[in-house]
């Protein structure tokens, strides 16, 4: 069997959304003898696994639907599980040197709250508690009846009985959303104003850090003598008597993949545009960024020092992309400054106040707190910290903290100075010490009561996150359009465009935009040259957008990548194809108009190399035919990674029609070369196109 049509364990286990350890553990159950992550699987085993899970899945499912209707017969309940003298499940006859069961598919739920004692845990199985302990010993665990067991161990024996170990979910969290939200309604009165949060954006070398660097230099009190200004990730400026929250440049994807987490941290953008160089291509990536996080744009148009500055040129370029500045009868403030010599800098502080007194930025101080993570690490001597931003409320010493899979209690707070501090107030960014781990950035952390609490619903969180191999649903397709929008009054459908040349990308922008339907409006939220990448991706997400792709490619990663996070991507090779499938679903059409017929399969055994005509692919027909002009797809290890045409197809010397399966064949594709030996070619006719528009 050929390399090609194995895949490695840890491929797998990202395609499934598994860790490798949960692969390598189901490979065992299920038989496999697996060395490490790095180990090959035949497609068979592979193919098995993939039905496993996602029949796993559906049931799963299923259960919840049935769970959440009403009128469905009572799953397990709290109580069932409770009743202590009553098991929830029958065991399957098990003795001590019994070997593990082999895991099936239909397994039986047990639900336990944690934590788990051993009496709990036998009492659930239906055996007598000292078979259990016999058991635990037997896998080097020496506990007491009145012990309570890690949730991996309960897991291990209950699989070990046949069933599946299932915490039960406190509904605390859901009592303090509700209580939140009471104390937000009666806190309504308490709402004060607090400083704006804000991040530098545009393309590199423009000159983000100079600026940054100036601020800092003459706007951030400095730490205190003799102690050193901690990074944090955010400094605060001092204009008058307000401050500024300023976070350290992220980069548009931190930015975005932050706000796809669904935190949005920052107030607002301030868009750095070199006077001399004018708009570039992340300058229109950071615009797309923040208008499709909705977060107000002020430019700073900097090196004004600079003789070669031209201030019309970038006014211009600002228009040209949708941004209309003040003086141009627009609403974007664009404030000429100079990192280097420091002039304007004022005046873009001013611009920024002035912006967020109009936002009517607020926070309540005596709200519960919660915060944003910007960035965590492990540092020496003193363990996990997190730098987050207050959202909302007051963070104390002594606090307890909730933040995603992490508790602790508040030990130190550290400000952007370095300084320890008592308390941190709305929209000030501190350094907290004190948690159980290392969160993410854009982790959300809230206040709970007491230790208990925290550590419980940090611990459900991580069990859920164990358990959540699920792949999300597509967030926006072309297919469900309308069936993912009927609720809204006038759905958008936000598209992303990546195209070979920026003439198409044009072309394909203004045929959009013609396309005119009473029912969907559509937005091209991003539109760039170059390949699908892991950016666009993100930005996708956030904006619950589709990707379109014309004469580029998706690299496999990406492809992955869109998969793990349900973003559609779909290529074209033809101008008509695309806006055809863009109109046809903004009409709510998108039926299969075009369907395609299996023609044949070829695999890439060598390429070569054309002065004239460029490379093409030496291939051999493993199935079918392949036929020249036919639909063709490339495949590396199952990701497309081209979706065009057969351009032209030759046995040997000569240009033929078709080659049949068992014969070798030149092939050359419609404006793609990236592909490499290996590659699976995949031909298809199209039957039927119906232009029914
Ligand atoms: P970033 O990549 O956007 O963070 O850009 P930097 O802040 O690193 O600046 C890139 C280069 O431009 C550096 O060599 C800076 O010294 C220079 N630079 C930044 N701002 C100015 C300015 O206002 N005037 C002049 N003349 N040079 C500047």
């Amino acid at each position: 069997m050929p390399m090609n049509d194995k895949v490695r364990v840890y491929d797998l286990a990202r395609e499934l959304g598994l860790s490798n350890k949960e692969l390598l553990v189901l490979l065992e159950k299920e038989g496999y003898q697996v060395k490490s992550h790095s180990s090959n699987l035949e497609a068979e085993v592979a193919n098995m696994i993939r039905d496993l899970i996602i029949s796993e899945r559906e049931k799963k499912k299923q259960k919840a639907t049935a769970a959440a209707t009403p009128t469905a017969p009572p799953a397990k309940t709290e109580a069932a599980a409770e009743t202590k003298a009553k098991p929830a499940v029958k065991p399957m006859a098990a003795a001590p040197t019994m070997p593990a069961p082999k895991i099936s598919t239909d397994l039986k739920e047990l639900h336990l709250k944690s934590p788990v004692t051993v009496r709990d845990l036998a009492d659930g199985l239906g055996i007598k508690p000292n078979e259990l302990i016999f058991r635990l010993m037997s896998m080097n665990v020496f506990a007491a009846i009145n012990q309570a067991l890690d949730e991996e161990m309960v897991s291990k024996v209950c699989d070990m009985y046949g069933v599946k170990f299932v915490r039960i979910r406190r509904d605390k969290q859901q009592a303090r959303e509700t209580q939140k939200e009471e104390d937000g309604g009666t806190r309504q009165a308490h709402l004060v104003p607090r400083p704006p949060v804000v991040v530098f954006m545009g393309h590199v070398d423009h000159g983000k850090t100079t600026i940054q660097d100036y601020i800092r230099k003459t706007k951030v009190a400095q730490g205190e003598a003799g102690g050193i200004t901690q990074a944090i990730g955010a400094s605060v400026a001092q204009v008058g008597k307000q401050t500024i929250t300023f976070l350290d440049t992220p980069g548009h994807e931190a930015f975005t993949a932050m706000r796809a987490r669904g935190a949005n941290a920052t107030d607002i953008a301030v868009l750095v545009v070199a006077a001399d160089d004018g708009i570039m291509p992340q300058t229109i990536e950071a615009i797309h960024h923040a208008q499709a996080a909705k977060v107000p744009i002020i430019v700073a148009m900097n090196k004004m020092d600079l003789p070669g500055a031209n201030p019309d040129k970038v006014h211009r370029g600002l228009q040209a992309n949708g941004i209309l500045p003040e003086d141009y009868g627009g609403e974007v403030a664009v404030v000429p400054v100079s990192g280097k010599t420091g002039q304007g800098i004022n005046d873009l502080l001013d611009r920024i106040l002035l912006e967020a007194e109009m936002l009517e930025l607020k926070a309540d101080p005596g709200a519960p707190f919660e915060g944003l993570v910007i960035e965590a690490q492990m540092e020496t001597g003193m363990g996990p910290t997190a730098s987050i931003i207050v959202k909302n409320g007051t963070l104390r010493i002594g606090d307890y903290l909730l933040c995603g899979q992490c508790y602790g209690k508040v030990k130190a707070l550290i400000d952007s100075q370095g300084r320890r501090v008592a308390k941190a107030l709305p929209s000030t960014p501190v350094k907290i010490m004190g948690l159980s781990g290392v969160p993410e950035a854009g982790d959300k952390i809230v206040v709970c009561e007491n230790e208990r609490e925290a550590r419980e619903q940090a611990e459900a969180v991580a069990a859920e996150a164990r358990q959540a191999t699920e792949v999300p649903d597509r967030l926006a397709s072309l297919d469900n359009l309308f069936a993912q929008l009927e609720q809204k009054e006038k759905p958008t459908l936000k598209l992303i465009i990546k195209t070979d040349v920026r003439g198409s990308l044009e072309a394909i922008q203004d045929s959009i935009a013609k396309i005119k339907s009473e029912r969907v409006s559509v937005n091209v939220i991003h539109g760039g040259v170059g390949e699908v990448t892991e950016n666009d991706i993100i930005l996708a997400a956030a904006s619950q957008a589709v990707i379109l792709g014309f004469h580029v490619r998706a690299m496999p990663g990406v492809n992955k990548v869109a998969k793990q996070k349900g973003v559609e991507i779909r290529l074209y090779s033809i101008i008509y194809d695309l806006l055809a499938e863009v109109e046809n679903a903004m009409r709510g059409q998108l039926a299969p108009e075009i369907q395609e017929k299996y023609l044949g399969k070829a695999e890439i055994i060598q390429i070569f190399e054309n002065s004239k005509v460029g490379k093409i692919c030496g291939c051999r027909v493993n199935d079918g035919v392949i036929r020249v002009n036919a639909k063709a797809k490339v495949y590396r290890n199952k990701e497309m990674i081209y979706n065009g045409q057969i351009q032209s197809l030759k046995h040997f010397k000569d240009d033929v029609r078709e080659v049949k399966s068992g014969l070798e064949c030149g092939i050359r594709l419609d404006n793609f070369e990236d592909f490499e030996e290996h590659d699976q070619i995949e031909v298809f006719e199209a039957v039927q196109v119906a232009a029914q528009l």
